[in-house]
This record gives C-alpha cells, sequence and structure tokens, in this order.
C-alpha cells in the first residue's frame, strides 16, 4: 500500500488515535462538568482487536509513529495490552501516549515493557492548590510521582504540558522553568483554544503564545529549527538547561 499523502502531496507518518474519550479530570477548559457518558451505548470506543486492524492498516499505509490519546486513554483497562497491539507492527517505531499521568506511578513500568516509547503529561500548575482547582482533581502529587517513576523506568526524558492562562498560572511560567532546569523534561506551553461552550473562560484567561516566547527570548532562550516531531510547536533551547522549551 503506497504512503498517505495529501492532495499537497505531504506524507504521512504520525496517527493520533483516541482510544476513549472518558477522562477522571475536570480541567475547566476541556471538561468543567467532568465527563458525560453519551447514552447508553459504549461501543462507540475502539475494542482492542479494532485497535490492532487499524495500526495494521496504517503501518500498511507508511504511518511510523501512533499517539494514543483520549479522554484520558489510561482509563482504559486494556490501556497496557492497547500498547502491546500496536507494538506488534514493526514498522511503527514510536508509540506516545498523551496522559494526564495519573496512572503512571502505578502502570509506566509496565507501559514501558509493552513499548511505549515517549510520554506527554499535562501539569498545568506546580503548585498542589492550584493544580486541584484547574484539574478538579487532588492529585497533583500522584502525578509527580508519575514522572519520577517514568525516569525510574526508563524513559530518558517526559514531555510536560502546560495551558498557560492569565491570572491564573502564567505568573509561574520562572517556576516552571526553574523545575526543569536540571531534569530532561521538555516542557511545552500550550495556548488556550476558544471551544464552543468556552468563550467565556477565552476571554477571560487566554494570553497568547508570542507572549510566552518573547518572555523565554528575553530570559536567554533561544529558537530552534523545526524538527519533524516538534509538529506545531516552536522550539527553545537554553545553554543552562538539560531540555527544551517550547
Ligand atoms: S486531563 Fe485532558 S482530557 Fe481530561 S479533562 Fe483535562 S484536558 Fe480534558
Amino acid at each position: 500500500m503506497p504512503q498517505f499523502t495529501d492532495a499537497y502531496a505531504r506524507s504521512f507518518y504520525y496517527l493520533r488515535l483516541s482510544v476513549t474519550d472518558v477522562c477522571n479530570f475536570r480541567c475547566t477548559y476541556c471538561l468543567p462538568n467532568g465527563y458525560k457518558p453519551h447514552g447508553t451505548n459504549n461501543k462507540s470506543f475502539l475494542s482492542l482487536d479494532e485497535i490492532r486492524r487499524v495500526t495494521r492498516a496504517f503501518a500498511a499505509a507508511g504511518t511510523e509513529k501512533v499517539r494514543l490519546t483520549g479522554g484520558e486513554p489510561s482509563m482504559r483497562r486494556d490501556f497496557t495490552e492497547i500498547i502491546a497491539a500496536v507494538r506488534e507492527n514493526a514498522s511503527i517505531r514510536q508509540i506516545a501516549v498523551t496522559t494526564n499521568g495519573y496512572r503512571m506511578a502505578r502502570d509506566v513500568h509496565a507501559w514501558r515493557d509493552a513499548g511505549l516509547t515517549q510520554i506527554n503529561v499535562s501539569v498545568d500548575s506546580l503548585d498542589a492548590r492550584q493544580f486541584h482547582a484547574i484539574t478538579g482533581q487532588d492529585k497533583f502529587a500522584e502525578v509527580m510521582a508519575g514522572i519520577d517513576a517514568a525516569f525510574e523506568a526508563g524513559f530518558e526524558k517526559v514531555k510536560v504540558n502546560s495551558v498557560l492562562m492569565r491570572d491564573l498560572n502564567s505568573h509561574s511560567l520562572d517556576t516552571f522553568l526553574a523545575w526543569i532546569r536540571t531534569r530532561p523534561i521538555q516542557l511545552r506551553f500550550i495556548e488556550l483554544m476558544e471551544t464552543g461552550e468556552g468563550g467565556d473562560l477565552f476571554r477571560r484567561h487566554h494570553i497568547s503564545g508570542e507572549v510566552i516566547r518573547d518572555r523565554l527570548i528575553m530570559q536567554g532562550w533561544q529558537r530552534q529549527l523545526r524538527g519533524r516531531s516538534d509538529g506545531p510547536a516552536q522550539v527553545f533551547r537554553h545553554p543552562d538547561y538539560q531540555a527544551k522549551s517550547g
């Protein structure tokens, strides 16, 4: 089967696969009222066998990287088996997860053994109380323990995503940067998106990515050339830091 390309002859090697829309967090900008099941039919999620078939077909069409997302993908009881099913495809060399980190302390060793190669964790605050206020879950310590467990399990770096919001956590930029100074954590600040029901939140808390970029540059961070795995992010490096920021 030929590689997937679009009308502009761009090739696609990367698949994002949502394995559930369930999440146990209630982030203010995503699920402020918590996850609500759609009716009684749970069959909207791909089964393990369907995931096996889908990723086999994508691998045959040139996919080299699969990102497992949700909702919160680790809410699936068979999440470790899902990783192993994707791993059966030798041509898929990178298997990533985007997670809220809730199950990492318990499961990240098993995920690595099953074939996971990359982790992105959402951490919107380094202050436990503010973390609780933003996510609706008092799980800051568990998420931090999960990141430590990922390093213990052998991951050389962990990517952390943080949505910076004006008058909430945007003043914590320096705290975040101090946190990654000596750790191989690649920190990525994410601009708050305007969603259908989130217009009011957006108007109150949106802070432009350009403001963050200018603050990074003022502190000596230098913009890097965009790599294939950087997606839409602008990546920065600093001589005093192990990891990258973006
Ligand atoms: S952890 Fe992710 S999926 Fe869950 S509510 Fe927060 S942003 Fe949404």
